[in-house]
């Protein structure tokens, strides 16, 4: 059975990202308004009658911006964090409302969707890769600093999205402020000793 993927939108100005296959479908993210993703599915052709659920990373509003309207208007289950919830201040309907934590895998629509920790100042960021039968798509956002985790998940991707803008010189030359600086170079190394600049995932990339 074919995979259809697609990112909706990558960014800071919103994540979505639609897996599905006939049967089912799951978005990632809901990082624009409940009316953008309708419209930018509508355009690729996307049901949104086979989507069975979001699954959200962390509680940026660049992830969660449409969860609350979406879930709501097509009454779609929301797997999140309880930390993630309970820091996203997103208003769900509690019978809508799926806890996971830490690495889990979790079934949603047919399809398998495994979770793991990453580094990232949220208050419990996660990747998550999902499958259909044999295929495994991974979709990592947010990835300046990669440890371990994401390295031993994303050998076992046969696709990725990856959200991964990370430049030494841009950011030094750029014009955010100092303190922004410092959390873009080391913001999630707190949560992951092991973490290292996003552009050792390159020599990865280049055997994949
Ligand atoms: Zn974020």
């Amino acid at each position: 059975m074919s995979l259809s993927i697609a990112s909706l939108n990558s960014g800071s100005n919103g994540n979505c990202y639609y897996v599905g296959n006939d049967e089912g479908a799951v978005l990632v993210d809901a990082g624009l308004s409940c009316k953008e993703i309708e419209s930018r599915m509508g355009r690729l052709g996307l049901s949104m009658s086979l989507v069975r659920g979001v699954v959200v990373t962390h509680e940026h509003d660049d992830h969660i911006r449409g969860v609350t309207v979406l879930s709501k208007r097509y009454r779609l289950p929301v797997w999140i964090t309880a930390p993630t919830l309970e820091h996203g201040r997103l208003s769900l309907d509690k019978q809508l409302v799926r806890i996971f934590s830490g690495p889990q895998t979790i079934e949603i629509g047919g399809l398998q969707i495994t979770t793991f920790p990453k580094s990232h100042d949220a208050a419990d960021p996660c990747s998550v890769i999902v499958a259909s039968a044999s295929v495994r798509v991974g979709i990592f956002t947010d990835i300046g600093l990669v440890c371990d985790n994401v390295i031993r998940h994303f050998m076992q991707c046969h696709a990725v999205f990856l959200e991964s803008n990370y430049d030494e010189n841009m950011l030094e030359q750029g014009r955010y402020p100092y303190p922004l600086k410092r959390r873009i170079r080391g913001g999630g190394r707190a949560t992951c000793p092991t973490a290292r600049p996003s552009n050792y995932l390159w020599p990865t990339v280049r055997r994949f």
